[in-house]
């Protein structure tokens, strides 16, 4: 069975309860939490997140900037028959050590101005997670008290535009997804293919062996080949 109905219904579902989410309630959590940077850098490493997804207006900009500061996201959703994988966007790529390759020695951001926009919105999200009791919840703030200072004043114009480009973001990314979904669901019916879990699984365990596996990355509507170049779907 491919798996795009169910998946699509569950993100729009997700796409819905996002939009209704009030946009003051999340400012005023921003508010309340009084979050400040100490700029640590850490969240630029492995250490705190194990790849930076960026949104397709991010890689249009990052391909301005220079090659090889883009890699497709890890962990593709779907693979082909033929053992073909596909993934829902690109990543910044990152050092041997794990670190983003825009870091520099100083841990600081060496295009801090052309930064994606998680980057700019972090440590701020909105994300609706199951609960203990089995219920959706939203969790705004991630890693709290675990890095960063707390209980600082920061103004109402300022809590207003980040509640809004978290908001922007979390739809973009779901937008992008279902994106995603929807283009894989047009090519593998156009190309006669299905979705095979198993080989998905058991590529994947390879590749973290070391061994080469072929991703086609969503992009602009359509699925490139890492690197982008021709476009299918
Ligand atoms: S682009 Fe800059 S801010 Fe974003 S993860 Fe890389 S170094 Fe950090
Ligand atoms: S957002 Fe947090 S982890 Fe990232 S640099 Fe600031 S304090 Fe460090």
């Amino acid at each position: 069975m491919q798996p795009f109905d169910r998946r699509i219904a569950a993100l729009e579902s997700e796409l819905r309860a996002l939009r209704a989410y009030p946009r003051e309630q999340l400012a005023g959590i921003i508010l309340e939490v009084g979050f400040s940077c100490d700029c640590c850098g850490r969240c630029c490493t492995r250490e705190y997140n194990d790849h930076v997804f960026v949104l397709e207006e991010d890689v249009d900009r990052l391909r301005g900037i220079g090659p090889d500061l883009l890699r497709p996201a890890p962990n593709p959703e779907l693979c082909d028959q033929h053992g073909r994988c596909y993934v829902s966007g690109y990543a910044l790529a990152t050092t041997p050590a794990g670190d983003c390759v825009l870091l520099d020695g100083n841990r600081r951001c060496r295009r801090y101005a052309d930064r994606p926009v998680i980057c700019r919105i972090y440590p701020y999200m909105l994300h609706r997670e199951t609960g203990a009791d089995g219920r959706f919840d939203w969790r705004q703030v991630a890693g709290l008290g675990e890095h960063g200072g707390y209980h600082t004043t920061i103004p109402c114009d300022v809590a207003d535009r980040l509640a809004e480009e978290t908001i922007g973001y979390e739809i973009a990314f779901l937008e992008q997804t279902l994106g995603f979904y929807r283009a894989a669901e047009t090519l593998f019916a156009a190309e006669g293919l299905r979705h095979v879990q198993k080989r998905r699984d058991e590529l994947l365990r390879a590749h973290a062996r070391g061994e080469p596996l072929e991703v086609l990355v969503y992009h602009r509507g359509g699925f490139e080949p890492e690197g982008g170049a021709a476009m299918r779907g």
